[in-house]
């Protein structure tokens, strides 16, 4: 299988478990441990999107797995169950743990053991970082998402909670559909167009496929610009730069796979201090 690795994330093999890293949030290894999955044979389907118990099982040996490699409690695990809303909830009890958090897309915490996990198949998910006030964010942007601007509102939430500056703050993008790919109709071209008409280049960024009737949308970049618009700075946004798609045989993707498709996940915690 193909190496992802690039300038910004490393591809780790380790004891059965494939995933990705960001060079720049291994800097704070001391605080903070993370991992976006790779590969098809497994899955991070959830336990209430399933009512096949063997799914079940094997989703929960899949983390169980995971964690134990990267160094995470398995049971200190918080979950959003991510209906493309454009909620984020803070969370700070522990009696949180090993629960999914029902309505929100995006979490935000800085309380440490715990670990925040999204899933994806194309979605966009984001990690964010403040090494100054040691706080995470782990947020599920679909394209409903990234036309609510979840990514922002998880910015903002950082800042109403915990403080945070923009200028501290450092956004990942982990693997997910991208312009290559993501071809929508005139319904959802028209939205976007209607939305985003604060972004300068927004008639460049909707591009038309002719004579398909068909336009190819970045929402990577439209986060990037919103989010470089209210202060985080353009170095401390990192992309993974991988597309689900281009990479079907290695990264799960709902427009590859349609139904019964499934998903990676991304986990980001606060470790513990000893
Ligand atoms: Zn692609």
């Amino acid at each position: 299988m193909k190496d992802l690795s690039n300038e910004n994330v490393i591809h780790i093999k380790k004891d059965g478990v494939e995933y990705i890293q960001f060079k720049k949030l291994l800097d704070y290894n001391d605080k903070i441990l993370h991992a976006y999955t790779i590969g098809i044979e497994k899955n991070y389907r959830r336990l209430t999107q399933s009512n096949d118990e063997i799914q079940k099982k094997q989703t929960q040996e899949n983390y169980k797995k995971l964690c134990d490699v990267i160094g995470i409690d398995y049971k200190k695990l918080v979950y959003s169950n991510q209906l493309h809303t454009d909620k984020v909830e803070d969370i700070k009890d522990i009696k949180d743990f090993a629960q999914e958090k029902k309505g929100v897309d995006g979490l935000c915490t800085n309380k440490e053991g715990i670990t925040l996990a999204t899933v994806n198949a194309d979605c966009i998910l984001f990690f964010f970082y403040d090494p100054v006030k040691n706080v995470i964010a782990n947020t599920h942007s679909g394209w409903k998402g990234t036309l609510q601007r979840i990514s922002l509102k998880t910015v903002q939430k950082m800042q109403e909670k915990y403080g945070c500056n923009t200028k501290d703050i450092i956004c990942c993008i982990n693997p997910s559909i991208r312009k290559c790919h993501f071809e929508v109709e005139k319904d959802v071209k028209d939205l976007y167009e209607n939305e985003f008409q604060d972004i300068e280049d927004i008639n460049e960024i909707i591009e038309e496929k002719i004579p398909n009737k068909k336009w190819n949308i970045d929402t990577v970049l439209i986060n990037k610009i919103i989010l470089n618009k209210i202060g985080i700075l353009e170095e401390n946004i990192i992309d993974s730069g991988i597309c689900t798609v281009c990479n079907k045989e290695q990264i799960h993707s709902y427009r590859v796979q349609k139904e019964g498709y499934g998903v990676e996940t991304a986990v980001i915690g606060l470790k513990n201090k000893n």
